[in-house]
Order: structure tokens, then sequence, then C-alpha cells
């Protein structure tokens, strides 16, 4: 997510959508009730196409693909490096397809065109590419037992998992929890965002070419409360991935202690992003900027509350306020439009509420606080300033692209006043004095802590949250184990 590396010039074709049913052990199915859902452009609020509304019966159908696959399919038994081959297949399958895919992103995020390219579907395929390689590198270890006895531990996939993820990087998620699951030898249902489940859907179609077992991958679109509910109420379900809001999965984390499930969950953050007057200004000036206007402020790891030393808060505020100016707002599809409009209607009417909570507050308004033009869920990028730290902008995620600026004066406040928070997923420090930085680091209660950069990821390092931003990580080896249980085997040598 840190760097756009391909800026298209001319204005991106409108992509066919071509998958709208659920994909249950390898066939395009209608949902058993019939029903559909819309899903639409947020960029001008149009019904892009009508998708299959599963529920609890589809998902049943699809956990019995699922189980069906891994208790008696190939999968699980194939050879690991096959398994590897085949996900380098789809990653190349998926790079074939870039820019469509990345067109349908847009289309049904509202993303720009740009950041959908240049980063989301490159991400997509990085992630798979990574995980690949693990297949065959997935090991247990000989352990000195006393006695006579030869010990030693495999490890095996989970079994069949449940993931629920959200629309802030829909195709991204996607791949976050399939590379790891198939890597680790697992079948999996996905429930998509029911705001976005057109790249999901074709991501499955393309799975289905690369040569994947029918079964392996099953997806059913639908709502939380229903199809979600079901996936994670289900018995035949052995693990549930989940990447959502903190409330949602403190829902889910209830429902699953009735059949012992595994539960890794990604979930909100109000990440502190903290600038020092010896930061490299230039530098940190960006990174302020792209770490919370990025994706229109819709990351859960957005640095939304900027916490600046007081002697450089003016100058910062005014360098801040100028690149708002600047930002591009506009046609999704337009190479040059930096920020599109926001998901949907929900979260515009959510933003402006806490937009609205910070004038009666007290913070000051810099830029932004209204609507941007009068089609689509646009909204202004938005900076207060003046926020104090038990204010409901400094307090509560706000998912969209609203900045709280809080002044502070030295090192030994910032790091109590930087863990006032019931999340913990990101941080940043931006100084030229490393030793502070990497002290500050270590005390920062947070899952990821950049230094004098902002969402940098990469498919090799964990990701996820301390307190109530999540349990577990992704990405990396730690992503994997997640998704295998250790089995302890002794040999009486005697
Ligand atoms: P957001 O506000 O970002 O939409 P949610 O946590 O509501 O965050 O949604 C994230 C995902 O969780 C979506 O796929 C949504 O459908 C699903 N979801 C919402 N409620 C439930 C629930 N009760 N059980 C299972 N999944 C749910």
């Amino acid at each position: 997510m840190a760097t756009v590396i391909d800026k298209p010039q001319t204005k991106v074709a409108r992509p066919q959508v071509r998958q709208t049913q659920c994909f249950i052990g390898g066939k395009w199915v209608p949902a058993v009730s019939g029903k559909t859902f819309e899903t639409i452009h947020p960029a001008t609020e149009e019904v892009i196409a009508e998708v299959a509304e599963g529920d609890a019966e589809d998902i049943d159908a699809a956990v019995a693909a699922a189980r069906e696959q891994f208790d008696g399919g190939e999968w699980s038994k194939m050879d690991a490096r096959d398994r590897g081959i085949l996900m380098y297949r789809l990653a190349d399958l998926i790079e074939q397809e870039a820019d469509e895919l990345a067109a349908l992103e847009t289309l049904d995020n509202g993303k720009p065109i740009r950041d959908a390219r240049g980063a989301d579907i490159p991400l997509v395929i990085d992630t798979l590419r990574y995980y690949a390689g693990w297949c065959d590198k997935i090991q247990g270890a000989t352990i000195p037992v006393r006695g006579d006895y030869f010990c030693y531990t495999r490890r095996e996939p989970v079994g069949v998992v449940g993931q629920i993820i959200p629309w802030n990087f829909p195709a991204l998620m996607v791949a976050w929890k399939w590379g790891p699951a198939l890597a680790a030898g697992c079948t999996i249902v996905m429930k998509p965002a029911e705001q976005t489940p057109l790249t999901c859907l074709r991501m499955a179609r393309l799975a289905q070419k690369a040569g994947l077992p029918d079964g392996v991958i099953n997806v059913v679109p639908g709502y939380g409360p229903t199809a979600g509910a079901a996936l994670v109420r289900h018995p035949g379900v052995d693990k549930i991935a989940f990447t959502g809001e903190t409330t949602t999965a403190k829902i889910i984390q209830r429902e699953a202690v009735e059949t012992m499930k595994r539960c890794t969950f990604e979930l909100g953050g109000k990440s502190p992003n903290i600038v020092f007057a010896d930061a490299d200004l230039d530098a940190a000036v960006d990174g302020a900027h792209f770490g919370l206007y990025f994706n229109q402020g819709q990351c859960c790891c957005a640095g939304s509350r900027l916490f600046v030393e007081e002697r450089v808060h003016d100058e910062f505020v005014d360098r801040l306020k100028a690149k708002n100016h600047d930002r591009k707002l506009g046609d999704p599809f337009d190479p040059q439009t930096e920020q599109g409009p926001q998901v949907d209607k929900a979260q515009f009417d959510k933003i402006l509420k806490y937009i609205g909570y910070g004038k009666q507050e007290g913070a000051k308004l810099v830029t932004g606080g209204n609507r941007h033009g009068d089609e689509g869920y646009y909204i202004e990028p938005t900076l207060f300033t003046g926020v104090t730290d038990e204010m409901k902008i400094a307090t509560d995620e706000i998912f969209g692209p609203v900045l709280s600026v809080l002044k502070f004066k030295n090192v030994d406040e910032i790091a109590k006043r930087a863990n006032r928070t019931n999340f913990g997923l990101a941080a940043a420090v931006w100084s030229r004095d490393i030793a502070k930085a990497h002290k500050l680091a270590a005390k920062v209660r947070a899952g990821t802590v950049w230094i004098n950069c902002y969402d940098v990821f990469d498919a090799a390092a964990p990701f996820g949250g301390f307190k109530e931003s999540g349990i577990g990580r992704e990405l990396g080896e730690a992503g994997l184990q997640a998704y295998t249980e250790s089995k302890t085997v002794t040999v009486s040598l005697s």
C-alpha cells in the first residue's frame, strides 16, 4: 500500500461484471431462496449488478462442499509443492487480468483506479506468490523427550475455514485470507462484504481456471447477520478468520465459543501518528497525509490521531492544509483522481455525523467538513486542529477522510497519550533521532509501528492488533501458523 507504481494516463473503461452467483463445490449457483441484492457504484449510486443473496442454506451447501473436499478430496493429500504450483498459477491468472480486476474493484468499491492498479492488485499477486512458496516449507520439529521415545510434531491444516471480509480492500482481503489457508491445505468458505462482492467472485472464477479442485474455495455472498452468522455457527467449520469492526468481532467470538472454533480477528484502530520537531518534515507531512487520506480514510490502520510536537505544529498544519486543498477528488476511473467516494451511504452519513461531533466539541475545522459535489458519497478531505484526547473524533474510529491533529510537548507525555485507547493496531513515529524513535516504538502498544514511513505492508511482515484491534496475526509465517494445528506424535523405541 505504500507506493503507487502504475499510473495509466487515459480514462479506464468500465469492466464487465461476469460472476454474480454463489460459487459452491465448483458450480455457480443462485441462492437457494432465489433472493438477490444490489451492489452499487459509490461514485454515481447506480446499481451495477444483482448478486445472489446467500443465507444459512447456501452456507450449509458450501460447508458441505468444503468439508467433503477436506475430508476425502485430493487437496490436503496433494504433494505440498503441487499445491504451491496451483497457487502460483492463480497468481499468474490474476496478473494477466490485473487491469480488469482493478477496474472491477474501482467499480464496486469506488476507490481511485490508480490505487486499485498501483497498490491493491499488485499486493494481491504478491501475497498469493509469497504463500505459494510456503506450501512445501511447513515443518514440524523433533522433540528431545525423556525416556526411550521418538517424539515429533506435525503441522496439519486446521480444516474447513470460514472467512469473513470487509469492503475497504476487497480483493486484497481475499488474498490475505486465501493465501495462508491454501498454503496450509485448508478448504474455504468465504463471505465477502455485501458492499463489494464482485472481485472476490471473479477471483473464485480464476481459481477454478487455475485448476484448484472443486470445493477448495467456496464463496457465498450475502449479509453479515444472515450468511455471516450462519458460517460462524456452523458445526462443520473449524476456524473463523474475520476482518471488520470490533463490535462485530465480539458477536462472532461469543457465537464461535459454542463449537470452540479457532478465531483470528483483524479489527479497527485509532492509530497514533507521532511527529517530533526533529523529523524530516517534508517526509512527515507526506506520511501524515497519505497515512490518513489513502483509500478515502477507509483503512483500519489509518493514522487518525496525528500528534505533532508543539514547536512545529503550526507550520505542519499549514502544509497539511495546502495538501488537502490540492487533493484531486473525482471520477475514480480517471487516473488523475486521488480520492474517490466513500463506499456507501451508511459510511458517508457516519463520517458527516463525526464531523458534526468535532465541531460541537470545539475542535477547529481547518479544511473540508462537507460533502463534495452532489452525486456519489464524496466527502472533502477534512482536517481538525485543537483536538483533545477525550473528544469523540480522537477516540472513535471514523473510517473516513477526517484527520484529528493533537499537540504534544515532549517525549515523556507522548507514549502515555498514544496508548490512551482501547485499540492497538498501528502507530508511527517520525524523528531523525533514531534511538528516541526505537524507544517509543517499544512503548507503544500496537501490532505494527512504522518509523519514518506509513502504511508499508509486505506479505512477509506480520500484521494485527493489540487490545481490541484483534487476535492473532495475518501475513508472514505467523499468518500461516494460524491455519495449522500442531500434532505431537510419540513413538516407543523400546
Ligand atoms: P463494516 O462496518 O466495515 O462493514 P462489519 O464488521 O460490519 O464492518 O463487516 C465486516 C464483515 O462482517 C462483512 O462481510 C459483514 O457482512 C460481516 N458481518 C457483519 N455482521 C456479522 C455477523 N453478525 N456475523 C458474521 N459476519 C458479520
